[in-house]
């Protein structure tokens, strides 16, 4: 019997070397880790937030695909890739990265692991996160604040 496939969301960051390969190749990475039926935003680029003095600006983007696995499964999945276009595995909080894979939303299940909230706790507050993932799914609803992601980017913009 073929697994359930669960709609997944996951935003792409990066501020060290060319984000634009570096997120085609990740991309095609998930692809090949199992990612099925990816559709992906344009990029986007925003200034640091909270980040130490100097840093590069970010460029970002967001997809949206199907998978077949846990959570558990997807997070090492992209922390995988995330070292293999060279960010150490150990890293300080908000240093310069050549890529940031985050989970923002998993169907609409709600998970609060030590290693892994989804959504991701701060995604909605995070306009470089909702701006592109409003381009490809501006209507999935976040489990636990129940607005789309379009009202809460509407929402975030008024402020
Ligand atoms: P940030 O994304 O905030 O810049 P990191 O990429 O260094 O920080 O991630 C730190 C930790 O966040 C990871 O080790 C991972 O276990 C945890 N984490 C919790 N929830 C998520 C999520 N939804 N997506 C990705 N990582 C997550
Ligand atoms: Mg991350």
């Amino acid at each position: 019997m073929k697994a359930k496939l669960n709609k997944i969301a996951i935003a792409l960051g990066g501020n060290i070397g060319n984000s634009k390969t570096i997120f085609c190749s990740a991309i095609s990475e998930l692809g090949k880790g199992g990612v099925e039926n990816i559709k992906k935003s344009a990029l986007f680029h925003s200034k640091p937030e909270n980040c130490p003095p100097g840093s590069p600006d970010f460029t970002n983007a967001a997809l949206i695909g199907e998978w077949a696995g846990s959570p558990d499964e997807l997070l090492k999945l992209c922390q995988q890739i995330e070292i293999s276009t060279g960010r150490p595995a150990k890293h300080d909080f908000n240093a310069p990265r050549t890529l940031d894979l985050d989970i923002i939303l998993f169907g609409s299940e709600i998970i609060n692991s030590p290693d892994l909230q989804i959504p991701h706790p701060r995604a909605a507050s995070r306009l470089f996160v909702l701006k592109p993932l409003a381009e490809i799914a501006p209507d999935w609803i976040f489990p636990g604040i129940n607005k789309t992601v379009k009202q809460i980017l509407q929402v975030n913009n008024r402020i």
